[in-house]
């Protein structure tokens, strides 16, 4: 996995444009069973990539924050949601409440996430390759399979399945 996520950066660089004409053409004419085949795709690929020997995205990007996480996760610490804000966020350019640093804070040194039962939406989603429409995430997608293993490799596969 080391080697993989030491390459990775180079690898997707090597494919954006690939990646880019592909889901072009995807968006403009999604297949018709598209779900279910992204939901097969994504299956597969997470019966073999153990998040644990990775956590890149833990320790790369962090997620998005909304209201509702900030509010639960807050509840966990017995915090009031301010004070977690304080604590733990700053706002982004977007105005939206993200990590104050990464590696994210919650991410312990075996990659387990210490706040896994009340996580961020955002990263239980992550990397959102089981989305429904999936192709309406094209743009997100082509950042995070610099990223994320699992989603470079779902791409790669879906490049080879579905012809546009
Ligand atoms: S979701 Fe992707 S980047 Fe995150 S730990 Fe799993 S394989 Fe790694
Ligand atoms: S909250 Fe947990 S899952 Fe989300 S980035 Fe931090 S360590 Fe990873």
């Amino acid at each position: 996995m080391e080697v993989f996520l030491n390459n990775l950066p180079k690898l997707a660089k090597d494919k954006h444009k690939e990646n880019k004409t592909f889901f072009t053409k995807l968006k403009k004419k999604p297949p018709k069973q598209l779900d279910y085949i992204m939901q097969e795709l994504h299956e597969q690929e997470f019966e073999t990539t153990d998040c644990l020997t990775c956590a890149n995205c833990c320790k790369t990007t962090g997620p998005l924050f909304t209201d509702k996480d900030v509010q639960r996760i807050a509840k966990y610490f017995r915090q009031k949601p301010q004070q977690f804000i304080d604590q733990y966020l700053r706002v982004d350019e977007e105005n939206d409440y993200v990590l104050k640093s990464v590696p994210c804070t919650f991410l312990g040194p075996d990659n387990y996430c210490s706040i896994y039962d009340v996580r961020p939406k955002a990263c239980a989603e992550f990397p959102h390759t089981d989305r429904k429409k999936f192709q309406q995430i094209s743009n997100l997608t082509l950042k995070n399979v610099a990223i994320c293993p699992a989603a470079y490799n779902i791409v790669e596969k879906m490049k080879s399945r579905i012809k546009l």
